[in-house]
């Protein structure tokens, strides 16, 4: 099965989602994922009208999407993996949004970026829900602080929330954790639900999915 056709069936299940929701489908962004996936096995998604990717590397990101935002300048870029402080530059020349924000040093760092008044990428707030001492994201007790921090420290526009729950936890709870922690931090974005998950997500409230093997394919037989 072809990457279109695949895209064609992972919108079919978020419309069908939504509805089930009952949400407006117009309310959901799929992220298309596409890292580790090289410019000729994504072009087939931008040539049937795709235009939101997401990856999780800067340097990744670099080496393949200028050329195709380039060919498709109305593309849409999305970070989703972590950020260092040191390649804050090159992110914000690159991504239209960043769902990766998690400490202050980073904070600092993307809020200098933008006062240079170049470009100004949305923000999300990584939340770590299960509490995993190997994975990225302010902690839940942390969370609603740390946005507003981010705001009223440093100044910057925070649009939402990101979460990945633990490989083999129940997905809901997180995903209702994070819905929870949102409206409690006043933000409107819930950057949550994968492949494996993205209509339990929106049953939750997800109003991004990223959905990256469900379009393009296994990561592990390219
Ligand atoms: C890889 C990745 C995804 C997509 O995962 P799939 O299971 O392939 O849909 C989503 N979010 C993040 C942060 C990722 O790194």
């Amino acid at each position: 099965m072809s990457a279109a056709t695949r895209l064609r069936e992972v919108q079919d299940r978020l419309a069908a989602a939504a509805r089930k929701a009952g949400r407006d489908v117009s309310g959901i962004t799929l992220i298309a994922i596409s890292k580790t996936f090289a410019a000729p096995e994504i072009e087939p998604v931008l040539r049937a009208g795709h235009r939101i990717f997401g990856e999780n590397r800067v340097q990744e990101a670099k080496g393949k999407w200028p050329t195709l935002v380039a060919a498709y300048p109305d593309t849409q870029l999305h970070l989703v993996g972590p950020l260092q402080s040191n390649k804050v530059k090159e992110a914000v020349a690159l991504f239209d949004v960043i769902h990766s924000v998690d400490r202050d040093r980073l904070a600092g760092a993307l809020a200098a970026e933008i006062s240079r008044g170049q470009r100004k990428p949305r923000l999300l707030v990584q939340v770590n829900t299960g509490d995993e001492p190997q994975k990225a994201g302010v902690s839940p007790a942390e969370a609603v602080a740390f946005v507003a921090r981010c705001r009223e420290v440093h100044g910057l526009a925070i649009d939402g929330l990101m979460c990945i729950p633990p490989v083999e936890a129940d997905a809901a709870a997180h995903f209702a954790l994070l819905a929870r922690l949102g409206k409690e931090a006043g933000t409107t974005w819930l950057s949550m639900g994968m492949s494996g998950d993205f209509e339990t997500a929106i049953a939750h409230g997800a109003t991004h999915v990223r959905v990256g093997s469900a379009i393009f394919g296994s990561r592990d037989t390219h």
